[in-house]
């Protein structure tokens, strides 16, 4: 591809609203342009990028036995409706009518649609086990889009859907698709760890997810290193669940104090002089299932993933102002789990505290000699907290670390969830009638892209892995009004073509440092510089662009060397070269 022809509109200065890395890398590579939020074009550059990872991604889903097919991005609404999550999705599910009134969404995730075809194709064991899945667009109106193709509200993703005769049949389908994960990823180059995650709005039993490690990462990954235990930390069980409700032998009762203003636990810490082990943080939260108030010691954090499964909640969000003064009777700051008529659950940080302090419920004021068991009596008593890094592992005891991570696929096994709730179901050896047993499996094309970014890159740009570089070498000449230096750069575009090498030619006749800045900008793992000193010796330039190796090589050994070192930069990348 001729640069002069083609469209990298690189910028050098960084756009203002982007926050990531990958972000920057990507408007400033020239490779998307933001329409609207969360939704991006992708540009020529972008879309080989996204392209190359969409096959790696197929590859490897053809290799472990899935089956293509591609699915509608405008879904009705009855499909929905049938499983259930119409009503519980939520409002990233972005519903609309059509001219005759008929309500539809976009999809967001497809197991209905898949699970739609399936009921009604196949009959019987013989066709089973199967495992559809598609790369397509989708879109989930997400509340925060942020950081580029990371969080998009329209984003490309692949999903496969596993349909399988019984549970033995689904751990290996699930299994199957583990090994695939787990090829693709290192294919591209990534440092991930997989680790056990929520099952979120897509429901089942359990599910892995495979974690980029990356500082801007909006994820933790909790992983022990002595036992391999590894959980996102959303997830990750707190150890040590087995303690009494304390004595309060001596305690006297609780009392009010006044605390103006004072609505944090370092205001109120700093205000009364005691730590933050002794506060009794207590917050409101309202779910699908009603309010409820939760309470923790305060320096611990509460966990809002674990409190929406003990609640079996589709949805839980901390609940505004008003909320927490119709349930506490104070503004909010002012909370304890005293006298509630909503269902108080505590975390079991709490009953480390003998003699706490909360709130009163009561604008402006707190409780002292608060007693947990003997003051109030919580519906609940569970692990409603966050792990904290100085938590033992909960799996073998030994010390955990978190670190951050981007989670790039995602990988459930669904039971019969979708199966039982829309009849999908297939005559067994014994001609009896069961239900389908499923996995679902998902990977975001651009939050790979963006994560690949993250973790290669420097201060002049990215630094592409080449199984999923746009282009594999740059020929760069200095000079196109050099004659000679012209003519070495076009043969060698011909010939490395001819070769079947992906070439990007910067015909271009610009200054060498305009060149230079944007061929590191974009991150194309080979340049090769023809100058004009060099090019009258017949000599060329060949560098690395993640070493800054150079090597010079003689004009007519240029194409093997480049094709050589492309070969072997395949290999250590990969394992093998093209396929
Ligand atoms: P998150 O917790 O980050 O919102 P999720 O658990 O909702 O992700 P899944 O439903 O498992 O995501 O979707 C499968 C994959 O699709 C994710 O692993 C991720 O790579 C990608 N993905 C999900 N949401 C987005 C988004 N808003 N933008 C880009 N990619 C996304
Ligand atoms: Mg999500």
């Amino acid at each position: 591809m001729r640069v002069s022809r083609y469209l990298i509109p690189t910028v050098r200065e960084n756009p203002s609203d982007a926050e990531t890395v990958s972000h920057r890398l990507l408007i400033r590579a020239g490779m998307i342009r933001k329409l609207a939020a969360g939704i991006y074009n992708y540009l020529p550059l972008g879309l080989r990028v996204i392209r190359k990872v969409e096959n790696i991604i197929r590859e490897e889903m053809n290799r472990a036995g899935a089956i293509e097919i591609l699915m509608p991005m405008v879904l009705p609404a009855e499909l929905w409706k049938e499983s259930g999550r119409w009503d519980v999705y939520g409002k990233e599910l972005l519903r609309f009518k059509d001219r005759g009134g008929r309500e539809f969404c976009l999809g967001p995730t497809h197991e209905e649609i898949v699970t739609d075809i399936v009921r009604k194709e196949v009959r019987s064991y013989r066709q089973l086990p199967l495992n559809l899945y598609q790369i397509q667009t989708k879109f989930r109106d997400e509340i925060r889009p942020r950081f580029g193709l990371m969080r998009g509200r329209e984003f490309i993703m692949k999903d496969a859907y596993s349909f399988d005769a019984d549970d033995e049949g689904a751990e290996r389908s699930y299994q199957a698709m583990y090994e695939a994960y787990s090829r693709i990823f290192s294919r591209m180059g990534l440092k991930f760890v997989a680790v056990e995650a929520d099952t979120g709005a897509i429901g089942g039993t359990s599910s892995h997810e495979f974690m980029v490690l990356a500082e801007s990462g909006e994820a933790e990954v909790v992983t022990c290193s002595s036992c391999g235990y590894g959980a996102n930390r959303e997830l990750a069980e707190v150890a040590g669940k087995e303690i009494p409700f304390p004595s309060g032998d001596g305690i006297p009762r609780p009392e009010e104090v006044h605390t103006p203003g004072a609505r944090t636990i370092e205001e109120v810490s700093s205000f009364l002089g005691v730590t933050p082990d002794r506060l009794i943080k207590t917050l409101v939260f309202t779910t699908d299932k009603g309010e409820v108030v939760v309470a923790a010691r305060g320096d611990r954090t509460i966990n809002e993933v674990k409190v929406k499964n003990h609640l079996g909640a589709s949805w839980i969000e901390l609940a505004p102002d008003e909320v927490v003064r119709s349930v506490t009777g104070a503004s909010t700051g002012f909370a304890g789990p005293l006298g509630l008529s909503v269902p108080v659950l505590a975390d079991f940080s709490v009953l480390e505290i003998q003699d706490g302090v909360t709130g009163a419920n009561r604008d402006d004021y707190h409780l002292v000699h608060v007693v947990p068991g003997r003051d109030f009596a919580p519906q609940a008593v569970s692990d409603f907290r966050l792990i904290e890094e100085t938590d033992p592992c909960p799996r073998c005891g030994s010390a955990i670390s978190i670190t951050r991570g981007i989670e790039v696929g995602h990988i459930f096994k669904l039971g019969t969830k979708y199966s039982e709730a829309m009849n999908a179901v297939f005559l067994d050896r014994d001609g009896r009638e069961k239900f389908m047993v499923m996995g679902c499996y998902g990977i975001g094309v651009g939050r790979t892209v963006a994560a690949a970014i993250e973790q290669n890159h420097d201060d002049d740009g990215i630094i592409f892995p080449i199984t999923i570089a746009p282009f594999e070498v740059i020929v760069l000449p200095l000079n196109m009004k050099h004659e000679r230096v012209r003519e070495v750069a076009e043969n060698l575009y011909e010939a490395l073509q001819k070769r079947g090498v992906e070439v990007l030619y910067d015909d271009r006749e610009e200054r060498p440092g305009i060149k230079f800045k944007d061929a590191d900008l974009i991150g194309i793992p080979f340049r090769v510089t023809i100058g004009e000193k060099k090019a009258e010796k017949g000599m060329v330039e060949v560098r690395k662009r993640e070493t800054g190796e150079t090597v010079d090589v003689p004009v007519e050994e240029a194409v093997e060397r480049i094709v050589e070192a492309i070969r072997e930069e395949y290999v250590r990348c990969q394992g093998f070269w093209k396929e």
